[in-house]
């Protein structure tokens, strides 16, 4: 078989496991599971799957996609909200193999190879008592959440995973290998550290962990009204750094934990984490208990990794979203997210809003390439629908909802956007200096622009 694309015809009968790791094409068995990523609307065919083993593997794929021309699309989760970790037509370099996890206890640091879920990270980690901090969801390849930043359950209290990120070992796009930190490649490991993955294949990272014994954590559901919402919010912020809130106001799913009477009603379903000892915990989330009678309360000392809720990989939605920030929830804006929220026609629809801070803000904003150090909350905009001809009413609902609630902060986070067109990317994920820096850096180690199944950014021309 011969992929028609390309400079030099990639010849499939060629590619054998031994160079390039297992090799997956149109008619395997695999093919129809390996092409497939998290998002439900992305439906794309590519010539090859490589799963290569190693580093020198993942170099000659990165090689072969220069030769042959053909598009190259790096997967570690799959979870990428525009499907970035498939292409159409040309190559994807899967991850999946490359999973291998070192744990130093006494330094605590881990050397990760970037194929592991940040589910088999954290367990492995909870083991020794010890943890870095991903995101809220146990599936998600370290790879591509670390490359965007990467906010969760213990941003608050130790920053981003990025600031957990101590090395990396990058393939480039001319197929060198080069380990980056601090002191080597100085450039490029800033780069690396939000910039996604524009700059070349990281096979291994190098994190940092925390002492991390359990957490006081769970779900609690809320009736909704302004107020309460204007308080819960008003509460996270106040709260000590140890605490991570996500508030998720949705229209209640038929969970079994919420009662009957609210399905498809407007709630509050938050998810708190408090990262000390369980007394003071039980303490700080007492003020939430306060603000109403909560209608479900799962809130426990816990194993760190029992905060994160089961694993579905069978999931695949299709959603309109929007990500922004925003500077406060005041009772307007309150009334404004449950006015939208009510309005959607969609299957579930809602906001997230997660506050930020705390060691997230510490961070100087030019540190690293992830910019909105000082973004206050994160608001996530998201309609679940089923039938895609119903695609542009949910599209204009984001939209109209995120208008409707800007404020003066006018970025989004990478890892949260699905589409963003090269002046959202310079403008909003990137902004000024950010931007110009890292198009410096893309011109550098990729001029021709190999890696740009991703929220691209174009090397500078000089
Ligand atoms: C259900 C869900 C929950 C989420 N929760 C959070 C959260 O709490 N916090 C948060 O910060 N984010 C969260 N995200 C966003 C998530 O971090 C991003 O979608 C991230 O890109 C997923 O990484 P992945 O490796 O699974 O995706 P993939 O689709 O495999 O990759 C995403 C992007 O990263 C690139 N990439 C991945 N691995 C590598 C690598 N090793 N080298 C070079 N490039 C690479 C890909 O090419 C692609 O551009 C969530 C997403 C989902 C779907």
């Amino acid at each position: 078989m011969t992929a028609p694309l390309g400079r030099t015809p990639l010849s499939i009968g060629e590619l054998t496991d031994e160079r390039y790791g297992q090799v997956i094409a149109p008619g395997d068995a695999e093919y129809e599971a390996a092409r497939t990523v998290y998002v439900g609307d992305v439906d794309r065919r590519p010539a090859v799957i490589l799963r290569p083993r190693d580093a020198e593997q993942v170099a000659r794929v990165v090689a072969l996609a220069r030769e042959t021309g053909l598009e190259l699309a790096v997967r570690s989760g799959g979870h990428s909200g525009a499907g970035h970790g498939v292409c159409e037509g040309g190559i994807v370099l899967d991850l999946a193999h490359m999973r291998a996890l070192e744990i130093d206890v006494a330094a605590r640091t881990a050397w990760a190879e970037t194929g592991i879920s940040a589910g088999e990270y954290t367990e492995a980690a909870a083991a020794h008592g010890l943890a870095t901090g991903f995101g809220d969801s146990t599936m998600v390849g370290v790879g591509g959440i670390t490359l965007g930043g990467g906010i969760g359950f213990l941003s608050r209290k130790h920053g981003m995973t990025i600031d957990d990120l101590l090395a990396a070992e990058i393939v480039t796009a001319d197929g060198e290998l080069l380990t980056v930190d601090e002191h080597h490649h100085p450039d490029l490991f800033w780069a690396v550290r939000g910039g996604g993955g524009n700059f070349g294949v990281a096979t291994r990272f190098k994190f940092r962990l925390h002492e991390l014994d359990g957490v006081y954590g769970g779900i609690m559901v809320l009736p909704v009204t302004p107020e309460i919402l204007e308080a819960f919010v008003a509460e996270a912020e106040a709260a000590p750094e140890e605490l991570s809130v996500i508030v998720n106001v949705w229209t209640a799913p038929p969970f079994p934990f919420v009662p009957a009477e609210y399905h498809g009603k407007p709630i509050i379903l938050a998810v708190l984490c408090y990262a000390g000892p369980a007394e003071t915990g039980e303490k700080v989330v007492d003020r939430f208990r306060a603000i109403a009678p909560p209608l479900a309360d799962m809130v426990r000392a816990v194993p760190y990794p029992g905060i994160f809720g089961p694993a579905d990989p069978s999931q695949h939605p299709v959603s309109a979203v929007r990500n922004m920030f925003i500077d406060r929830v005041d009772r307007a804006t309150a009334e404004t997210i449950l006015e939208r929220v009510t309005a959607s026609g969609a299957q579930v629809a809602g906001a997230q809003l997660r506050v930020l801070g705390g060691a997230i803000a510490r961070v100087p904003s030019d540190a690293t390439a992830f910019v909105h150090r000082q973004s206050r909350i994160m608001a996530h905009l998201t309609a679940v629908y089923a039938d895609p001809a119903e695609a542009e009413v949910h599209e204009t609902w984001a939209e109209e909802f995120m208008a409707a609630i800007r404020q003066s902060d006018s970025g989004a986070y990478v890892n949260f956007v699905a589409h963003a067109g090269p002046e959202e990317i310079r403008d909003v994920l990137y902004p000024g200096a950010t931007g110009e820096r890292l198009a410096q850096i893309k011109a550098k180690y990729d001029p021709t622009n190999l890696f740009r199944s991703n929220h691209n950014i174009a090397p500078a021309v000089s």
